[in-house]
């Protein structure tokens, strides 16, 4: 418990809601980490976002770095992504048939993309990861998949084995309900461990599929790689005939327009999308050259479908969205800020001797409570310091700031939050961690 902390803010309706949700779904919530079983008091209910702002369920009002967990680097309810969703949405919702939509977003996308030919559109980015590791597999005819220690890549069953976010956060290293089976498919490394690749490679010669990497891992922390890493998977999938799969549902339209891939001038064999191309509502993607893609069915042996694949109303969002993203000076302006807003806050932990570092890339940050200058792997991340994330959350949401619930998670910084949104943050943030630290 901490001293002089202001006053708590009313959860009232949210606690309300919360009674009610629990008695429909496990736990209250439809994902686990919204509980808030690791930050102060009961879920907040959301009633209402727009630009950097959220509003709860009694009237609280937040600014917002979970932007909804990734897809809203416009902020929310965005005029351009609403005013093209309902202009799609009066000639109906789904026709599971193909529309001219599905071409304009592929389009967006593909020309402005240079590590993919074609693509297939998914409703999630769990359906889009699941799928190409499908592809992987059918295209190598080999069964085993490399994934990293920390390293989320939704929840298919070959991969939630050591993942990250609400599985850290609940001290589980994997889930039940996956068949041995499935799990003995999977070898887990960690990250920033040449050592360990070389060994798993030639332990397992000549029968892994892929490897699959979050190139820039962001849920568990921010794990930042360094490029001559990632260089070095590149080369040994190469020398192994393993495919390489960059899962960047985060990164990708995040750090860039060609995210990651983009970001470290890397060229893996199957990149996934999710979370940005949607605008806010459920689309997911995987993308490849066009040989690879060909493996999926209806002209290939690899099947992999959806009857909301491709929906309408979804694209119509994406569409707007990634328009935007393509204005001149989009991203250098968001990561501009970023970086101001990062170093600010280091500077003043710095200033008190705080035991505390912001990581930060392109407009992803990470609060650690940690002296680090740089954490790359799971293990290395101290869990007795998420006491003081727990604090630091509940001390930042009376002062009106919304973080994910999570000590784990990543903020997200939006082209709608403004200067005076930041310096309020900055302020709220700086008195949080001298309540931490003192
Ligand atoms: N891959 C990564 C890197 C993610 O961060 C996530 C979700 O956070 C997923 C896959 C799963 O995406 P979804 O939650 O849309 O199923």
């Amino acid at each position: 418990e901490t001293q002089n902390n202001i006053n708590d803010i009313s959860r009232e309706k949210s606690a309300e809601l919360y009674e009610k949700a629990k008695t429909y779904f496990p736990g209250g919530v439809n994902s686990p980490v919204r509980a808030f079983k690791s930050v102060y008091g009961t879920p907040l209910f959301i009633q209402k976002g727009d630009g950097s702002h959220l509003w709860d369920a009694d009237g609280n009002e937040f600014i917002d770095y979970c932007c909804s967990w990734g897809p809203l680097i416009l902020g929310h309810n965005n005029a351009q992504v609403r005013e093209k969703v309902i202009e799609v949405l009066q000639n109906g919702m789904s026709f599971g048939a193909p529309t001219a939509l599905e071409n304009e977003l592929a389009e967006l996308i593909l020309t402005n993309n240079r590590f993919i030919e074609k693509l297939r559109f998914t409703s999630s980015g769990t359906e889009a990861v699941m799928s190409a590791i499908r592809l992987a597999r059918g295209y190598t005819k080999r069964d085993k998949i490399l994934k990293f220690e920390g390293c989320y890549h939704g929840h298919s069953d070959s991969l939630l084995v050591k993942a990250g976010s609400g599985l850290v956060t609940f001290g589980e290293t994997s889930s039940a309900g996956i068949p041995k089976a499935f799990a003995d498919e999977t070898i887990v490394v960690s990250l920033n461990d040449t050592n360990a690749l070389d060994a798993a490679f030639a332990e397992f010669k000549g029968q892994i599929a892929a490897v699959i990497i979050e190139p820039i891992p962001a849920n568990n922390g921010l794990l930042l790689q360094e490029k001559a890493y990632l260089q070095y998977l590149r080369e040994i999938c190469t020398q192994n005939g393993t495919l390489l799969i960059f899962d960047e549902v985060i990164s990708g339209f995040r750090v860039g327009f060609e995210g990651a891939a983009g970001y470290y001038n890397i060229q893996p064999d199957i990149i996934t999308y999710g979370k940005i191309i949607g605008g806010g509502l459920p689309v997911g993607m995987y993308g490849s050259s066009a040989k690879i893609m060909d493996h999926i069915s209806p002209v290939g042996t690899v099947y992999q479908a959806g009857t909301l694949s491709g929906n309408p109303v979804a694209m119509a969002a994406g569409i707007a969205q990634l328009n935007q993203l393509l204005q001149p000076g989009f991203y250098e302006a968001l990561n501009n800020k970023t970086t101001a807003f990062a170093n600010a806050i280091q500077q003043y932990a710095d200033e008190k001797g705080y035991h505390f570092k912001v990581y930060q890339i392109r407009s992803i940050f990470w609060f650690a409570f940690t002296d680090a200058e740089a954490i790359r792997a799971a293990e290395e991340i101290n869990p007795a310091s998420m006491v003081d994330f727990k604090v630091m959350h509940r001390e930042l949401l009376n002062r009106g700031i919304y973080l994910g619930p999570s000590g784990y998670e990543v903020g997200f910084i939006s082209s709608a939050h403004t200067d005076d949104d930041l310096a309020k943050t900055k302020q709220a943030i700086f008195e949080s961690l001298d309540i931490v630290f003192n």
